[in-house]
């Protein structure tokens, strides 16, 4: 369960999220759709503490993200224990952001040893399961610049699901893509999706909003305009700036 509540960000002066409450239960999957600078990416790193939040708060699973309550009051808490607390939220980034020098396997099975302390061997096994999941393990012993975009970005998909993320963040995921590269990997999204995985989801990718999504949530200048079933938001919305919006993008 990650629960997001009133949560506040500025950079410098300006509000960029003004108070954002969200709630995605276990298993669901929320898709986050709104125009360029409404908050979409700077919200997503707040639920891993990328940002830290100038108010609010979010919790994942009961369990505060990035800070803890000592006496009455609120502390970040330390470093290594922020880094632990990221491994159970994984991230999808635009640009795949692979390590260069490692091959599709090696990607995939650095974190497990590294940061949960797991044998080669184990992080290995489980890597190739992971990477067949997603359709690539012919290419496990593959670099990065030997793979398609579309190949990459479901190589960080497997890398993300090493840890055995509570939940997974996904923003914009094909936006770098060709169009020919895009379905392949939102089908992989898809199947996370059907297959019980938390999801949160920043995409331009309507038809996928509207297929996958248990909720779409609508954001514009920093706020959330208005969130609920597909069928509410892209056939009913009730605001004017959701109904404004979609009639550029739909
Ligand atoms: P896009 O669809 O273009 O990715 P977005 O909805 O993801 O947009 P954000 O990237 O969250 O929007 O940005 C929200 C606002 O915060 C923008 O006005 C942006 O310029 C500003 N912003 C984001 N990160 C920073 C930063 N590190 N320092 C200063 N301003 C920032
Ligand atoms: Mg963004």
């Amino acid at each position: 369960l990650v629960e997001i509540t009133g949560v506040r960000k500025s950079f410098g002066h300006t509000e960029v999220l003004k108070g954002v409450s969200l709630t995605v239960e276990p298993g669901g999957v929320a898709v986050i759709v709104g125009p360029s600078g409404s908050g979409k990416s700077t919200l997503l790193r707040t639920i891993n503490h990328l940002e830290k939040v100038d108010g609010g708060y979010i919790a994942i699973d009961g369990k505060l993200v990035g800070y803890e309550v000592r006496g009455d009051r609120l502390h970040e808490l330390r470093e290594k224990d922020i880094l632990k607390q990221r491994t159970e939220i994984g991230m999808v980034f635009q640009n795949f952001n692979l390590f260069p020098h490692l091959t599709a396997l090696e990607n995939v099975a650095e974190a497990p040893v590294v940061a949960q302390g797991r044998s080669k061997e184990e992080a290995r096994r489980r890597g190739l399961e992971l990477l067949d999941r997603v359709g690539l393990k012919d290419r496990a012993d593959a670099y990065p610049r030997q793979l398609s975009g579309g190949q990459q970005q479901r190589v960080a998909i497997a890398r993300a699901l090493a840890l055995d993320p509570k939940i997974l963040l996904f923003d914009e995921p094909t936006s770098a893509l060709d169009p020919e590269l895009v379905n392949e990997v939102l089908d992989v999204i898809r199947e996370l999706a059907t297959s019980g995985t938390t999801l949160i989801v920043v995409t331009h990718e309507m038809g996928f909003a509207r297929d996958v999504a248990d909720t779409v949530v609508f954001m514009d200048q920093g706020q959330i305009v208005e969130q609920g079933s597909p069928q509410e938001i892209f056939s009913n919305p009730q605001e004017p700036r959701t109904r404004s919006f979609f009639s550029k993008v739909l």
